[in-house]
């Protein structure tokens, strides 16, 4: 563990003059780990490394509690860690990226202070950017290119996650008052991605629900003009009532069936005049087909 002396040393590289141990606050957070969150994206271990690089110098904000004011901290060091002990849900050692942050002591942030002191303000949120999204079932980007596999899904018993990889940019990190990390108190929101996925997903579900309305209208309508063809009318105008609240699935049942009806009743012997052959359109192609040259 490093000492408080040498955690100023290096907080006093950033700074315009040397603070004093009296002069500022130290805490620690814990800014992310690889451990598969409730949006089935984890960070990938040489993502957390890109993040522990990127985080050194970051802001980080509180909240938007204006009893907060202004206030701001600065992680001025960071380290990734590892616990021998744990594993993630996907089966790999478990690693967290924990920080060093600082605040100069005001008047104004010693409620603050009190707060992070007290461990209620400890769950922090980070916002990046990254580069690829890769899918644990087919290894693909899905920035790139986007594979069917669901995130939560199984697939030959593994369930499907998202690996956050390359990291592009660092924003901010934020103390959040709701954790949305399992474990961490962490959340991340990857330079809006994760909202893009979902928007995208709501879009998808639209379509899918309009293009069944519009499918299943059709059968309906399908259903009510066979039920017509078959030549019962009175039958016909009960079912269009019916198939009002029909499922696509039991509509294609009575589709199927009705079907049935038709080609059976078509099969029985009908009478046919003498030149109906002569006067089939079909037959005369047919038969121009097969004329030599
Ligand atoms: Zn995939």
């Amino acid at each position: 563990m490093i000492d408080q002396k040498e955690l100023l040393n290096q907080l006093n590289r950033f700074t315009k003059r040397e603070h004093t141990l009296d002069e500022v606050y130290l805490f620690d957070i814990i800014l992310c780990d690889n451990e598969i969150d409730r949006d089935g994206d984890c960070f990938s271990d040489h993502a957390l490394k890109q993040l522990a690089e990127r985080f050194v110098g970051v802001t980080g904000i509180f909240d938007h509690n204006p009893r907060c004011g202004n206030q701001t901290a600065r992680i001025f060091r960071t380290e990734l860690c590892a616990d021998p002990e744990r594993k993630t849900a996907g089966g790999l050692p478990y690693h967290f990226l924990r920080a060093n942050a600082y605040m100069v002591r005001t008047e104004g942030n010693a409620d603050l202070i009190r707060e992070i002191d007290a461990g209620i303000k400890k769950e922090v949120s980070i916002s990046c950017a990254v580069g690829k999204q890769i899918c644990s079932v087919c290894g693909g980007n899905k920035l790139q290119k986007p594979c069917t596999h669901i995130k939560g899904r199984m697939y030959a018993g593994v369930k499907c996650h998202t690996v956050l990889d390359d990291i592009t940019d660092v924003y901010e990190w934020s103390f959040v008052a709701v954790p949305a990390q399992r474990n961490a108190g962490v959340t991340k929101t990857c330079g809006g991605c994760a909202d893009l996925e979902k928007e995208e997903m709501r879009r998808v579900l639209d379509c899918t629900g309009a293009l069944l309305d519009r499918l299943t209208e059709e059968l309906r309508r399908e259903c009510v003009r066979l039920c017509y063809k078959s030549g019962e009318n009175a039958c016909s105008k009960a079912l269009a009532a019916t198939t009002e609240h029909m499922s696509a699935e039991r509509l294609l049942a009575l589709r199927e069936s009705l079907m049935q009806g038709l080609s059976a009743a078509n099969s029985k012997p009908q009478l046919i005049p003498q030149n109906a052959e002569s006067k089939h359109p079909q037959m005369h192609a047919f038969q121009f087909g097969r004329q030599e040259p």
